[in-house]
């Protein structure tokens, strides 16, 4: 029997913090992961594969969402060839990004090829087929269920413990509770609002605008981009289409939308020449969104009955790209950390506490040396359009240091591996 089976259930008033709600279901599980994104999926499918009750909730109905970074750095590939999974990814539509061509003058080549391990390349793959592809593979174990169109508002606590979430679905309110409740919501966390652990913000000076155009055969390949006029144009080759990322100075946004559509795609033209011709296609400020780029980090990830991973603990600046990378880690290290107490029913918060020492590290240095990439070389590239200084630029004609920095980027700063599960029998066929 699923431990996570529907069980019809009158509401107990004294379990809310809010509002007595009319709940439809009440459930048990022993682990409810909140958000389908990177952490969230691969927690869920790392638990499941443990033989642990989990319930991940999915506000939206599908995977879908354009806003989204696509990038599986080779850290990724290797979590998933821990778990047989690799090969069955890439069989899925994708490409390889194997080297990127950074806009500056003049231009700086990061070769990935020489990476080590089986993956010495980016993998490009829309994220909503990544965590359908996650959420199948998870599906394979009788002790996992995802439920869409669960839009978690409410933590269900009782003397200051954390004991499971609350979600508004299309029929109504439910609950499910839970030894442990995962809140992997993303940078706007619900949850951690709700648990009222606060952030600490870091402000950046870039932002970037987010927009598609399309790509024609005799385009470059990988990777490119076009600097200049304080502006900066970073294109990822997503096959028929161009993913563009425009890195703006934080705030310029206003000005730039009311100097109009016809100065943006002449922004564009001017940076890179070759998509003159086509630029024409944006027809309209919506299919432009504006990334405001933030850092922020949670001086604890923890309460009784609660974590937080991801981005919901830690929201990475954009400018490396390696935010499903970090988010991804989280997952491994929480599912290695908890996997034990949890089947074992032994959790307390120190072990909680033990994926935050063990992740909060990584991530904050992560955050300090792309806080002064993007604060120091980005921003002085947007005002003197010519790229990192020269010592910077001698330093990467350096080997040793010139694959140091895509190889940080590719594997993070401590990578996570799989453990092997106690007992992978019980897959459904
Ligand atoms: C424009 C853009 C481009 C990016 N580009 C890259 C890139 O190229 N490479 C890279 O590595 N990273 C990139 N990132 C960052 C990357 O997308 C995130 O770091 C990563 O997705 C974080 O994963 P996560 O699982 O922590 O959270 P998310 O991916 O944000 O997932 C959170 C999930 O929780 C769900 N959710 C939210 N609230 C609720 C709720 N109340 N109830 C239930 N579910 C809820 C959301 O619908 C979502 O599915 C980019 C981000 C943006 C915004």
């Amino acid at each position: 029997m699923n431990p996570a089976a529907d069980q019809p259930h009158p509401a107990r008033p004294g379990n809310r913090a809010h509002q007595p709600r009319e709940l439809r279901t009440v459930r048990q599980t022993t682990c409810c992961v909140v958000g389908a994104g990177p952490a969230g999926a691969m927690l869920a499918l790392l638990l499941a594969r443990q033989r642990i009750p989990v319930v991940l909730l999915e506000a939206h109905g599908d995977f879908d969402r354009d806003f989204r970074g696509d990038s599986l750095h080779p850290a990724i590939m290797q979590v998933l060839d821990e778990l047989g999974l690799a090969d069955r990814l890439l069989e899925l539509p994708h490409r390889k990004l194997r080297q990127a061509t950074l806009p500056a003058s003049p231009p700086v080549t990061v070769d990935l090829s020489r990476l080590p391990g089986r993956f010495p390349y980016i993998t490009l793959m829309p994220q909503a087929q990544f965590l359908d592809f996650l959420t199948t593979q998870a599906a394979r174990y009788p002790s996992f269920e995802l439920v869409m169109r669960a839009n978690v508002r409410e933590l269900v606590e009782q003397d200051s413990i954390v004991r499971g979430a609350r979600y508004h679905a299309p029929d109504g309110w439910h609950e499910i509770r839970a030894a442990l409740t995962v809140g992997a919501d993303g940078r706007f966390s619900q949850t951690r609002r709700l648990s009222g652990l606060t952030p600490v913000i870091t402000a950046a000076t870039i932002d970037v605008l987010w927009l598609r155009l399309p790509r024609l055969p005799g385009d470059p390949e990988g990777a490119t981009g076009g600097i200049g006029h304080g502006h900066m144009l970073l294109l990822v080759d997503r096959g028929e289409t161009w993913q563009l990322g425009m890195v703006i100075p934080k705030g310029s946004w206003p000005q730039l939308r009311a100097a109009g559509l016809q100065a943006l795609r002449d922004t564009i033209a001017e940076l890179v020449p070759w998509l003159s011709g086509r630029v024409g296609q944006l027809a309209d400020w919506s299919q432009v969104s504006l990334l405001s780029v933030t850092a922020d980090r949670l001086p604890r990830w923890h309460r009784p009955g609660l974590l937080l991973l991801g981005d919901a603990a830690h929201v990475m600046s954009p400018v490396a790209g390696n935010g499903i990378n970090y988010a991804i880690a989280d997952a491994v290290a929480a599912a290695n950390l908890l996997a034990r107490p949890l089947a074992a029913g032994t959790l307390t918060e120190r072990d909680l506490a033990a994926v935050q020492r063990r992740r909060q590290w990584p991530t904050r240095i992560t955050q300090k040396v792309t806080g002064v990439l993007q604060d120091r070389l980005l921003a002085r590239a947007l005002r003197t359009a010519t790229g990192p200084p020269k010592p910077v630029r001698w330093l990467l004609r350096i080997p040793l240091l010139r694959d140091l920095a895509p190889r940080l980027a590719a594997f993070g700063v401590r990578p996570e591996h799989v453990r092997p599960a106690a007992d992978l029998g019980n897959l459904r066929p």
